[in-house]
């Protein structure tokens, strides 16, 4: 049976005062529209229940298995509003594919492709008021996720869960606008191993890397920088973000996926484009030496971080306790076309070569 995710309309929404409000200034992820998609999946009886209703808290027993062990994954994508007035969804089959991925990772259901894909048009297509116009970089943040709903203590495969699709209006991630950032690497801490969930989109992972942001915070640093936990050799992303280099000679330089690191839709979309903007993509073993170092001989001219909800943010310096590596001043000019390449795909501005872009209205 396939999913609709038929709309029921929240009899009370948002006025056109308080929305314009809102989309004034809309930070991130601060404000929720009027209405979510949800469904639930059961073990005998499948995906069901789907439907758009009007936003609201959801009832969870206090003995629901997510609670207890963390069976969560989500997604990230956003709704953006072209100068036609249209509206565009950037490649939702992909965050469909990786959110199956994910599930299978925790002992989820999967939902299928088209169903993820149902669910993000039908709210945007409720919530079309509240996606911002594109001046400013801002959009509509969609939110698709699903939990482990079921009533047990016992461990097991969920037998019963619930996903939902929350949209919410942002600005730029970073408010501030684009400004390199400095980088924590740490060396204490891990936010994923190998054979662990580093490349599923689960909640947990987050709260395992949140105590190395804190101590990136401690220093000065915005984010962090993880290293490969077991032998210290490979480099592998931020808590939420993939990372790349920049070589005087023109190479784009990204860890290679090895199972520990997020199979980001950016960093696939930036790899893709590379050859466009006269860079040549190697995805491979980058070691922290050759980070460190490659930024002192100066062959590494740029560094930047992607990701959905803050695109491409260029990094002044990477910090570690053994030193500090820092970037050209001013020198961020092959990272900011990368980010106006992806930008101007998403807002509409450039042709969509790629046939990356999925109109909902
Ligand atoms: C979501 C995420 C990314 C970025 O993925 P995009 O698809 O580009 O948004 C990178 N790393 C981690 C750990 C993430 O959770």
């Amino acid at each position: 049976m396939s999913l609709t995710f038929p709309l029921h309309r929240n009899p009370d929404p948002a006025t056109d005062d308080a929305v314009a409000r809102v989309l004034a200034d809309p930070g991130f992820g601060d404000h929720f529209t009027d209405h979510m998609a949800v469904a639930t999946w059961t073990k005998d009886g499948g995906w069901g229940a789907d439907e758009i209703k009007p936003y609201g808290p959801f009832q969870v027993d206090p003995a629901s298995a997510v609670l207890h062990y963390a069976q969560e994954v989500f997604e990230g994508l956003k709704a953006y509003r072209h100068d036609d007035g249209s509206v565009h969804l950037f490649r939702p089959e992909a965050n469909a594919r990786r959110f199956q991925a994910s599930a299978a990772r925790l002992m989820l259901p999967e939902l299928p492709v088209d169903a993820f894909v149902a669910s993000v048009t039908e709210l945007v297509r409720a919530e079309e008021r509240w996606v911002p116009g594109a001046a400013g970089e801002h959009s509509l943040y969609l939110r698709p996720f699903m939990f482990a709903s079921e009533v047990f203590l016992g461990v097991r495969a969920a037998q019963t869960v619930t996903y939902s699709v929350i949209a919410s209006p942002s600005g730029p991630y970073f408010a501030g606008g684009v400004k390199p950032v400095d980088i924590w690497v740490t060396d204490r801490w891990a936010r994923a191993g190998v054979g662990g969930t580093g490349a599923a989109k689960c909640g947990g992972n987050y709260a395992a890397s949140l105590i190395a942001q804190y101590e990136g915070y401690d220093h000065g640093c915005s984010q962090v920088l993880f290293i490969e936990a077991a032998g210290k050799d490979r480099v592998e992303e931020l808590g939420g973000m993939n990372v790349f280099l920049v070589t005087g000679d023109g190479r784009l330089i990204t860890p290679a996926l090895t199972g520990t690191i997020l199979d980001g839709i950016t960093r696939n979309s930036i790899l893709t484009v590379a050859a466009d903007l006269g860079l040549r993509p190697e995805e491979r073993r980058v070691t922290p030496d050759e980070l460190f170092e490659g930024i002192a001989d100066g062959s590494t001219v740029e560094a930047f971080s992607c990701g959905t909800a803050a695109v491409v943010t260029p990094i002044g310096a990477f910090k570690s306790g053994h030193g500090e590596w820092r970037l050209p001043e001013g020198g961020s000019a092959q990272t900011l076309a990368i980010r106006d390449a992806i930008l101007d795909i998403q807002y509409g501005r450039a042709e969509d070569r790629y046939g990356w872009l999925r109109p909902v209205s």
